[in-house]
């Protein structure tokens, strides 16, 4: 099935960045959210975005004028009906992306695939409760979207060939490289990744090393763009420890076991960048790191 029209449901820091390559890729986008702020400033910083991209010359000013002319921003979920495929990436969680797929169903033409961003929940659970489960996958961008070359694709249990062929071509088209997973906690990127936020937590908690030495060891001696440390102030400490709980739940495994300390920051609401505060403080000029 060639896919023209896309609904990218939620308009936060993953939708915008959804809307922003699926529209630059030649896609009609409609892009929903519940709060019409949230629409508005998606719109300003796809602007933005693409702006900058204009400046170091990766898109011409023409082509971020079509692309901007084929996002339209809507707070009527029953809008999306229309379109071909459609990308929940609303808050993660699981009550709240249910009651996203009961609202969207009646208005849903019989070929529209439907996908979610998740991170963590499953996909075989979420596609249960559709009329669709053969045409439900996961469609997971890393953040930031216009940036990051990867999108897992995740097959849930009924999920069919042509559905994850479908999906395939708009990862292609999109210039974007797709890693291919089965639907188990954390899939590939975040089963290997948050171990290794979390183990570098327990490396601060216990003392092995603060987080200056951390981050540096792993920057200089393992080749990583970024420390451990302050990757998960990038990802959110809260998105972290919710990841860590799915994993250490879905999997029944101790190895998994989330950090007290990293219980202990989000607590806090050290939630990162985001609140100006993680294991580094991001109030100042320069990031201070608070350990
Ligand atoms: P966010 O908080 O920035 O945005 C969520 C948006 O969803 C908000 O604008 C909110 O108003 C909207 N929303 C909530 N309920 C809604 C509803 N019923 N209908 C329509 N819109 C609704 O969150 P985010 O970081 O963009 O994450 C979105 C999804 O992407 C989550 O499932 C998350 O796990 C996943 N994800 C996040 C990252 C990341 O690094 N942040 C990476 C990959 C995947």
């Amino acid at each position: 099935m060639t896919i023209q029209t896309i609904g990218v449901v939620g308009a936060g820091q993953m939708g915008n960045g959804i809307a922003h390559v699926m529209a630059l890729a030649g896609y009609d986008v409609l892009l929903n959210d519940i709060d019409q702020d949230a629409l508005d400033k998606a719109l300003e910083i796809i602007r933005k975005n693409l702006d900058r991209q204009v400046g170091r010359d990766k898109v011409t000013a023409s082509e971020m004028q079509a692309a901007m002319a084929r996002i339209t921003a809507t707070v009527e979920l029953s809008d999306l009906g229309q379109t071909d495929l459609i990308i929940e990436a609303a808050t993660e969680r699981e009550a709240v992306k249910q009651k996203i797929f009961d609202a969207l169903l009646p208005h849903l033409q019989p070929h529209t695939i439907l996908t979610s961003n998740t991170s963590s929940i499953s996909i075989t659970r979420l596609a249960s409760r559709t009329d669709r489960p053969e045409k439900f996958m996961g469609f997971h961008f890393m953040n930031p979207v216009p940036v990051m070359q990867l999108v897992e694709l995740i097959r849930g249990i009924a999920t069919d060939k042509e559905t994850y062929q479908s999906c395939l071509e708009v990862v292609e088209k999109l210039g974007k490289t797709a890693a291919s997973a089965e639907d188990f906690p954390g899939f590939i990127v975040n089963r290997i990744l948050m171990p290794m936020i979390n183990e570098a937590v327990y490396t601060l908690y216990e003392g092995v090393g603060n987080v200056n030495s951390i981050d540096q060891s792993l920057k200089l001696g393992a080749n990583h763009p970024m420390g451990p440390l302050e990757l998960a102030d990038f990802i959110g400490l809260d998105t972290c420890l919710a990841i860590m709980n799915v994993l250490h739940e879905g999997l029944a495994d101790t190895k998994y076991r989330p950090c007290p300390l990293l219980t202990k920051y989000v607590e806090a609401g050290w939630l990162g960048r985001k609140t100006g505060r993680g294991f580094y403080d991001y109030r100042g000029e320069t990031p201070v790191p608070t350990r």
